[in-house]
């Protein structure tokens, strides 16, 4: 198969390309053209020109179009599930029950979020009116990463719409079909040439062209610390606004007091995706008193996960997106292991099945200040340590450079209450683990990212808001 760009409303096609592989099989799923600096800027152009009519439409008028966009990826909910998991290794069943649902929910929530929420009632200064406006920004970059790819790319792609902007998508190299399918349906929802642009390639190459270009006025990057850092770097030359959702390296902290079935589900959940997920709780950090009925449980239920095909129902656990991910996890581990560290789970591929399976991992003893304790490794691989007090448990939690989430389990409301305070994270969950609501903020603190998305978060993001002053 054969994936172009989707420029101004039409395919285009680059003179060189590169393979897409699926990690379930290591086959060859698309020939994808690679951009060039030319294919980069015919798209910014395109939706710069695009942006002078898309502005001027209602508010009503842009929900319409993301409400039939919306539509569309309901009706092939099965097909882009599909498609995605045979190009990231994502579970099926996710895609089709939880993820593919969530694109169309984030397409039709900033629809509606838009033309019922975004407002501020007019004030007076001595007899003068002041009225707030969310002017649209004009061309927005979009950077996305392969571990959760259409429904992070709806994420920015909804609310930058709705505001009356234009967009260029770059998704990430290892993933790039589903983006492609999302600009079909978008021309079948009829959405004018030219407000949705989608350019495929490596993210040194297209993608720093791409944030290099002054014609854009936003720029939004979900994806890792180093390449966040070269984005504000391109933001900054053109001063530019850039909106930056980075890693992690959240800790999940139980207390004695905790309901320890619930801190045993919440712990084992992390290894979802393949513990390919910036929000995984993968520092577990257990009160002394109870580590090791908390290890007991744990390991039971860990032990039950069957790893395998994505696309098979029964699988919990299924493949890491790439080799070079693979060997990135296992470099962190055997590191891990010859510094000390005690191998409770997995602690290494999966050689029963092969290919890029990696087996659901628990460390413990690890080294303070060991790297595998403050580097995202963006794989199945948790580690655990022990604490007496709750402001040893605070102190250890905010120990790193990250600053993306926390959970805590606890029985203690007054206690979850004071650590929440001392935590720095984005977003705490407490007794609970990734529930997500769009009104909320989301994002990181520290290297985790700068700005937030969500609710009126994301449209003052992707606006220029303005404030008009008239005489009485
Ligand atoms: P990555 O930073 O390698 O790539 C992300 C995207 O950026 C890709 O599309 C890539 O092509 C592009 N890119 C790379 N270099 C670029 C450059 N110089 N200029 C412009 N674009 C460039 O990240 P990844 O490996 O694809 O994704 C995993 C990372 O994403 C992890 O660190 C994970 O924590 C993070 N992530 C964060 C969130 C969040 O919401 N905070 C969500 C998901 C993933």
């Amino acid at each position: 198969m054969m994936v172009d760009h989707w420029i101004g409303g039409r395919r285009v096609t680059s003179p060189v390309r590169f393979d897409d592989i699926s990690p379930i099989d290591g086959s060859v799923l698309a020939h994808v053209s690679r951009a060039c600096p030319y294919e980069v800027d015919l798209a910014v152009d395109a939706a710069e020109r695009a942006f002078t009519d898309w502005r001027r439409t209602t508010r009503e008028q842009r929900a319409e179009y993301l409400h039939k966009i919306a539509d569309g990826v309901e009706k092939r909910i099965d097909e882009l599930a599909a498609v995605e998991t045979s190009d990231n290794g994502a579970l099926l069943r996710s895609h089709v029950r939880g993820v593919m649902p969530r694109v169309v929910h984030n397409f039709r929530f900033f629809a509606d979020w838009l033309v019922d929420e975004v407002s501020h009632p007019d004030f007076d200064t001595r007899g003068h009116t002041n009225h707030v406006s969310w002017d649209p920004a004009g061309v927005c970059a979009l950077i996305t990463p392969w571990n959760a790819p259409l429904m992070l790319a709806s994420w920015k792609i909804a609310p930058a719409l709705a505001a009356g902007n234009t967009v260029v998508l770059k998704p990430a190299e290892w993933s790039p079909l589903t983006a492609s399918l999302l600009a079909d349906i978008t021309a079948e929802a009829n959405l004018p040439d030219g407000v949705f642009n989608v350019v495929n390639g490596y993210g040194v190459e297209t993608g720093q062209h791409l944030v290099n270009n002054p014609k854009l006025r936003r720029i939004s990057f979900t994806g890792s610390v180093p390449t966040g850092r070269a984005i504000a770097q391109a933001a900054a030359a053109n001063l530019v606004p850039a909106s930056l959702e980075l890693g992690g390296k959240s800790p999940l902290i139980v207390f004695a007091d905790a309901d320890l079935d619930l801190a045993v589900q919440l712990a084992v959940e992390q290894y979802d995706n393949a513990g390919q997920v910036c929000l995984a709780g993968v520092r577990l950090l257990v009160e002394e008193s109870i580590v090791a009925e908390f290890l007991a449980g744990f390991l039971t239920r860990a032990d039950a996960l069957k790893q395998g095909d994505p696309r098979d129902p029964s699988t919990d656990v299924g493949p890491l997106v790439h080799r070079r991910q693979l060997e990135r996890v296992d470099t962190f581990v055997r590191r891990a292991k010859a510094e000390g560290a005690r191998v409770l789970l997995g602690g290494g591929p999966n050689t029963d099945l092969g290919g890029l399976y990696y087996r659901p991992t628990l460390l413990a003893d690890v080294q303070p200040g060991s790297e595998i304790l403050t580097e995202e490794v963006f794989g199945p691989v948790l580690t655990v340590q022990t604490f007496r007090r709750e402001e040893d448990a605070v102190t250890m939690a905010n120990g790193t450079r990250f600053g993306l989430a926390a959970t805590l389990v606890t029985g203690d409301e007054d206690r979850a209450n004071r650590v929440t305070e001392q935590l720095v994270a984005g977003t705490v969950w407490v007794n609970c683990f990734f529930v997500r609501d769009l009104r909320a903020p989301f994002g990181g603190s520290r290297e985790s990212g700068i700005g937030r998305e969500g609710g009126n978060w994301s449209f003052d993001f992707y606006c220029d808001v303005k404030n008009t002053v008239t005489a009485g």
